[in-house]
């Protein structure tokens, strides 16, 4: 049986720039719920003791970068998403077992949602990036209906490492401009702009209609965010998905509806 969380945390190295604290603990306070959700910094080679200490302790959280991938194989037990990303960023204790889950993919979904109105069907989609960001992106759109995506990645080898995961929904490009080519949605899964105003592409060589959304997030927005959106795309950061990766995460934990309004407002005031 599930167990409600004796304590709350985020594994990651480093963790001190994340909004998921600020996030969890504004849905606790409003759920009235008294946790604190925690940030701890822990090295890759310290993971698995973490791990197992929490669930000892009946705890629950999440793990990001860079753990996603290796956190999954400490657990016991995965949900089929999980299973399909091959990363977790979720996970409790259930008698005494560890369960891992990912909500990026349902974040993701909403962000798409929210931007287009609707998940795409029948739409040519450009992935730029290949690590656990992109994996999850790919697992929503193969739930969509005839979506191909094309696959660009700095590092062609783990391109093809991802798309293997995803036949018949997913191929490598041999350049970022083929695989944007005509296409109707262009996904930014890497790091760059995390930390600066750089960008994955010019926005001026996006196709005409195109909508854009960038898994990277920063107060007042992505530069390439208000580039594409300056030239006329429908375009969104990763906030939106950010926001709803936390409350589905919540939404596990507890098994009661987490305060989404209170979760933007407490990161960035957006
Ligand atoms: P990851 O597994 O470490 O993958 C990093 C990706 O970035 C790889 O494709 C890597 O390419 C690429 N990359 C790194 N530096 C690059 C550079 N200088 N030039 C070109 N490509 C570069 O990380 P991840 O978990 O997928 O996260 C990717 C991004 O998504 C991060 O910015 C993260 O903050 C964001 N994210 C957002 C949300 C959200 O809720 N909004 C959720 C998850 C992740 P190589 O393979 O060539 O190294």
């Amino acid at each position: 049986m599930k167990q409600r969380p004796t304590r709350l945390v985020l594994l990651g190295h480093p963790v001190a720039h994340s909004l998921s604290p600020a996030i969890q603990n504004a849905a606790l306070r409003s759920a009235g719920i008294p946790l604190t959700y925690e940030a701890r910094d822990v090295l890759p080679p310290d993971l698995g003791v973490a791990l197992e200490r929490l669930v000892g302790e009946g705890g629950a959280g999440n793990v990001t970068v860079p753990h996603k991938e290796r956190a999954l194989g400490y657990c016991g037990r995965l949900t089929p998403v999980a299973q399909r990303v091959g990363a977790i960023n979720t996970f409790w204790a259930e008698d005494g077992t560890l369960v891992g889950d990912n909500t990026d993919v349902g974040g993701f979904q909403h962000a798409v949602v929210a931007l287009r109105g609707a998940a795409p069907a029948h739409d040519m989609i450009a992935v730029i990036g290949a690590g656990g960001a992109a994996a999850a992106v790919l697992a929503a759109i193969a739930d969509w209906p005839a979506c191909q995506v094309r696959v660009w990645n700095r590092t062609p080898a783990r391109a093809a490492a991802l798309v293997d995961r995803f036949p018949g929904v997913a191929v490598v490009a041999p350049s970022l401009a083929q695989a944007v080519a005509g296409a109707a949605l262009v996904v930014h899964a890497t790091t760059i702009g995390l930390a600066n105003d750089e960008v994955p592409m010019d926005s001026r060589s996006l196709p005409r209609g195109a909508d854009v959304i960038d898994l990277v997030y920063r107060p007042g927005e992505t530069a390439w965010v208000r580039a594409a959106r300056a030239q006329g795309h429908r375009a969104c950061d990763g906030l939106p998905m950010l926001v709803e990766q936390a409350a589905l995460a919540f939404e596990r934990w507890f098994g009661r509806p987490a305060d989404r309004g209170a979760m933007r407002e407490a990161a960035f005031g957006r």
